[in-house]
């Protein structure tokens, strides 16, 4: 179903939160700071287009912004991290406006990424290839993208020197490997004598306002995670896109664009898959950015279906991706969450009916926050020891299970296809997640839900390190969710949505001449049928 015509957006999205102080009625200006931001202009990719329709109305910022050229005097090193994107991105405009030279820089540190954040092989494609989709955006744009190897401290001590830098800005963070290379930053920078900017991109909330508004403590359900949320309104609402016009005003060092790993150009886009099967090979190597501006956003999201989104009834088996397929995007900052919050909020203004939190699409986006408020204010908290909401389980050491489980050879074959997915594609459905979590955990291996999220950060895109570690604890029954005797069997649950295992034979075609009444324990058929099949099994864990 595609968008309806014809019809004009409301004035302001309506609030998904139940007992919203702001539900139901348009956006209250005064009380969201963004909105009242000089900043806050439509032209973003997160309003729809029928938004500009009053584009003249709210006066032309930019007007402001020249006022503010005498300011601009910085010469700005801004540093990329995650927030691989030119809209929404509220720390690069805002050195684009208080610099006079900006020089839009990513650190290729890959001592500190390896050790900080086991990033696997599929991750690091994405990443460059997200490289070299902000590089052509940036370059559209009459700018460049400065990749630099080295280790981060010596980079930015060389170049604040060698260009005569005075401010460095980056998205705030909040991993502690992150905080602590902002830290480290801010003490380069009295010690050289720079300004440190850092504001926040990468969640919907300031996650120290729900902390605060919770008495200093994360909220622990989802249920008090909305209720505080309804007390604060609506996110904020995204900066505007940047345009060339901004690059204009801050000139950018006349480097040259470096090339980092053989073969970055040449990469096709891994992600999402069905870009790669369905669109004409012109559009192959598009990124994030082409995706979002071209239009394809609607083909690949109907109205319809984003209205009705109920997480539930999504399919884990599905052979291409039956939610949105997003989280690479999201994970990188390639993609910005408020932008999505917001499409997402004009898309339910103007349906009927259209689902709410916990099952909808924007209930999935305040999911994400949740981890990321919990995460914020938790000690250890990819840790069992020490992690305060983590109960202290006596786990099982089995090395040798654990390596059945990752390499996808625990003899059950659902198991077995979502592990060779997560290998191959970097990408599960959220309950094909449950599923092999479970199984690792509680359900049947009784192996540490450490090793598993190890695991999944090493193998997933969308690794992430808030909403990994609390989806380990959650389904391991570690933090949030207690009921550890409801249990996902590894044969029954994948059959409901698959009965004749189609998935299996996708990602294990050495089973995919067995009968669909054996598919998802072949152990089950004759010496005689195990032939014929062409696969004898010898084993499964347990
Ligand atoms: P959609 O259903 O389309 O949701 C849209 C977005 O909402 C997602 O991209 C994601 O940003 C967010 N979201 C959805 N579900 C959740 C959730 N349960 N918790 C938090 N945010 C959510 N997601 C990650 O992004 N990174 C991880 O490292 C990660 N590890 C996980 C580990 C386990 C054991 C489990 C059970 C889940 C994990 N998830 C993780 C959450 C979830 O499975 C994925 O976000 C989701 O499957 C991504 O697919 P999608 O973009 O199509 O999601």
């Amino acid at each position: 179903m595609g968008a309806p015509q014809g019809r004009r957006i409301p004035a302001g999205p309506r609030c998904p939160l139940p007992r919203c102080a702001l539900h139901k009625r348009p956006r209250d200006l005064k009380s969201n700071s963004a909105a009242c931001h000089p900043r806050a202009r439509r032209g973003n990719w997160g309003s729809g287009p029928e938004e500009n329709e009053d584009e003249e109305e709210g006066g032309d910022h930019r007007g402001s912004e020249r006022g503010a050229v005498g300011r601009m005097q910085h010469r700005t090193i801004h540093l990329f991290r995650k927030g691989l994107r030119l809209h929404d991105n509220p720390t690069l405009l805002a050195a684009l406006q208080s610099s006079e030279v900006v020089y839009p820089v990513y650190i290729l540190d890959r001592a500190f990424m390896t050790s900080a954040m086991h990033i696997g092989a599929l991750r690091w494609h994405f990443l460059l290839q997200s490289l070299e989709d902000l590089r052509s955006s940036l370059c559209q744009l009459g700018s460049c993208l400065l990749v630099i190897q080295g280790e981060y401290e010596s980079v930015v001590r060389d170049h604040v020197q060698k260009w005569n830098i005075t401010q460095v800005t980056l998205d705030a963070e909040m991993e502690p490997f992150y905080k602590e290379m902002e830290a480290n930053i801010r003490a380069l920078g009295e010690e050289l004598g720079f300004q440190v900017l850092s504001l926040m991109g990468h969640s919907l909330y300031d996650t120290q306002r729900i902390l605060e508004l919770n008495g200093g403590t994360p909220p622990l359900t989802y249920k008090r995670f909305l209720h505080i949320l309804s007390l604060l309104g609506d996110p904020e609402m995204p900066v505007r896109n940047l345009t060339a016009e901004d690059f204009q005003w801050a000139e950018v060092g006349a480097i040259q664009w470096r090339v980092v790993g053989a073969g970055l150009r040449e990469t096709s886009w891994l992600w999402p898959p069905v870009l790669a099967e369905d669109l004409p090979s012109k559009q192959l190597h598009l990124g994030i950015s082409l995706f979002l501006m071209e239009g394809l956003w609607s083909e690949y999201f109907p109205w319809g279906w984003v209205a009705s989104f109920t997480k539930p009834k999504t399919v884990p088996n599905s052979l291409l991706p039956s939610t949105t397929g997003l989280s690479p995007y999201f994970s990188m900052g390639c993609l910005s969450v408020r932008s999505f919050f917001y499409r997402l909020s004009n898309i339910y203004a103007q349906a009927k009916h259209h689902s709410l939190p916990p099952v909808s699409l924007q209930g999935q986006l305040l999911w994400r926050e949740f981890f990321y408020t919990v995460a914020s204010a938790t000690p250890n908290f990819t840790k069992m020891v020490g992690n305060p909401i983590c109960l202290q389980i006596r786990w099982y050491e089995d090395a040798e299970r654990l390596h059945r489980w990752k390499t996808a050879q625990t003899g059950f074959p659902w198991i077995d296809a979502i592990m060779t997915q997560l290998r191959q594609e970097g990408w599960i459905h959220h309950l094909a997640r449950h599923a092999a979590a479970c199984f690792l955990t509680r359900g049947d291996l009784w192996i540490s839900w450490e090793e598993g999220m190890k695991v999944f950060e090493e193998l997933l895109l969308d690794a992430d390190y808030s909403i990994n570690a609390g989806n380990w604890m959650w389904l391991s029954a570690s933090a949030f969710f207690h009921h550890y005797t409801r249990i996902f069997c590894p044969i029954r649950f994948g059959r409901r949505t698959d009965p004749e295992g189609q998935y299996i034979r996708k990602y294990l075609p050495i089973l995919k001449n067995f009968p669909s009444k054996y598919i998802y324990e072949p152990w089950t058929a004759s010496e005689e049928e195990q032939k014929q099949a062409g696969c004898i099994i010898e084993f499964a864990l347990l």
